[in-house]
């Protein structure tokens, strides 16, 4: 948010504030092995960071793009696959680290317009009270660990799920724990392949993702209960190896009846559709864990009632927090950042007072849409598949395999997904 509105033409006189809590990480230098944070992100956000000269640095720095997105269902054969018909990429698997150095190195070309205090963290926020319509005192006054204050016209609050800026400013936060935990590693296939397919099968437990960095090394992005997550991360290198390909290739869910069912209705789509099966591709086995790669991350979602109040606006984890399965938390993230850059730019270009509630409103609307809605499928998706009660099951299936047949579909949701 501070790299893009520094970089925004009609805030070349306005003073930008980055307040950090942790270090400041060294953008120039990335160590030889793969984090195991790595985050797939759409080409609306690579657009985004494109837009003021970070995807340059990613570019420079590490990344992997991928062409096609495979997900499947470990209880039937139904699966569903996105690709664009011109083999255009279909998102890029980027570290976390790689990100943050991209924009660590964009922030010192803007350093002019935007400070950043790292090591500083905000310990405390007195807000200013509207009286008919004007400010007794138009600032936020922000209070930092180290005894230092500073005054804004509007704060941002950008500070993650458990944002302080939202509670403090006593927003209401629709929250619920998932019983599923996320274990991340990073992954060394068996052998080299392309390597640009984004795998995800969803379990009875939750759904493994395998994410591309390289032509032979993969992120995993396991979501399962929260007992089996730290059963994966106390086991020995092979049996985790071990429990990894068995979750991408076994059939121990599948049942007769389903199975027989799913094949009838799919014969019956290939009939009616003969261009609408896509062909199903096999996953990569995997062959070793980088050592120390593995963690554990506990899953939940949070919804803020508001977005914004007066001088104030949440954006990204601070105001929405999703399940990893659909692989869109940050970019809902850089799509807040994207809206609300739009709104305050035509406010400085109008010379309106930035804090004001007009354009924050406008933001909020207009992000709240969006963000709801994926939300939403994310979250029934989650809860389709956590089961293997024969009738859902069923259900999943069909609905699945005729989702698949349906490109104007497809083509909708991956529109949706890429923003
Ligand atoms: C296992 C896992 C896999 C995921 N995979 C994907 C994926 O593939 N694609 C995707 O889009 N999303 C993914 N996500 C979600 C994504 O990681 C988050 O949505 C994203 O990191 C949120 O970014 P944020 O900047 O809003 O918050 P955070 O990343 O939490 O950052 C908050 C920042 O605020 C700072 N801060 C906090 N409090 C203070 C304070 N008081 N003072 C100063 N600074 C403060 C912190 O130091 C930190 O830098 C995944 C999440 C998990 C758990």
């Amino acid at each position: 948010m501070a790299a893009a509105l520094g970089h925004d033409i009609h805030f070349r006189d306005k003073r930008i504030a980055l307040l950090e809590a942790g270090a400041r990480k060294e953008p120039g230098r990335l160590p030889a092995a793969y984090s195991n944070r790595v985050s797939s992100i759409s080409p609306g956000s690579a657009a985004l960071l494109g837009s003021f000269g970070a995807w340059d640095h990613v570019c420079s720095l590490r990344f992997k793009s991928f062409r096609r997105m495979q997900v499947w269902d470990a209880c039937s054969e139904a699966m569903i696959s996105f690709e664009r018909d011109n083999l255009e990429d279909m998102g890029y698997i980027v570290e976390n680290d790689v990100i943050m150095a991209a924009l660590t190195k964009q922030l010192e070309v803007v350093a002019e317009r935007v400070e950043v205090f790292y090591r500083s963290r905000a310990v405390g926020y007195t807000w200013p009270l509207p009286q008919h319509g004007c400010d007794t005192s138009p600032w936020v006054q922000i209070e930092l660990a180290d005894g230092r204050r500073l005054q804004t016209k509007l704060l941002i609050g950008a500070d993650g799920h458990n944002s302080m800026v939202r509670k403090e400013a006593e927003i209401l936060n629709m929250e619920h724990q998932y019983d599923q935990s996320a274990v991340v590693a990073t992954l060394h296939l068996s052998e080299a392949t392309d390597n640009n397919v984004a795998w995800q099968r969803f379990l009875p437990t939750g759904p493994i993702a395998l994410l591309p960095l390289s032509d032979t090394a993969s992120s995993l992005v396991w979501s399962t209960s929260h007992e089996h997550a730290s059963e994966l991360l106390a086991m020995d290198e092979e049996r985790f190896v071990d429990s990894i390909n068995s979750a991408f290739w076994s059939n121990i869910n599948h049942t007769d009846f389903i199975d027989a069912a799913g094949a009838m209705f799919r014969s019956a789509v290939s009939v009616l559709r003969p261009s609408g099966t896509a062909v199903r591709q096999l996953p990569p086995s995997v062959a070793k864990v980088d050592p120390e790669s593995r963690a554990l991350f506990p899953l939940g979602v949070g919804h803020a009632t508001q977005y914004v109040q007066h001088r104030v606006a949440l954006i990204g984890d601070a105001a929405h927090r999703v399940h990893p399965l659909a692989g869109q938390g940050v970019n809902l993230g850089f799509g807040d950042v994207a809206c609300l850059t739009q709104h305050l730019s035509a406010a400085a270009f109008d010379g309106k007072d930035l804090g004001s509630l007009k354009h924050l409103l406008q933001f909020e609307t207009a992000r709240q849409r969006h963000n709801v809605s994926l939300m939403a499928v994310t979250d029934v998706l989650k809860r389709l598949y956590s089961t293997t009660l024969a009738p859902v099951v069923l259900l999943r299936t069909w609905g699945l395999q005729a989702t698949n047949a349906l490109p104007p579909l497809k083509e909708q949701i991956m529109a949706f997904a890429s923003k």
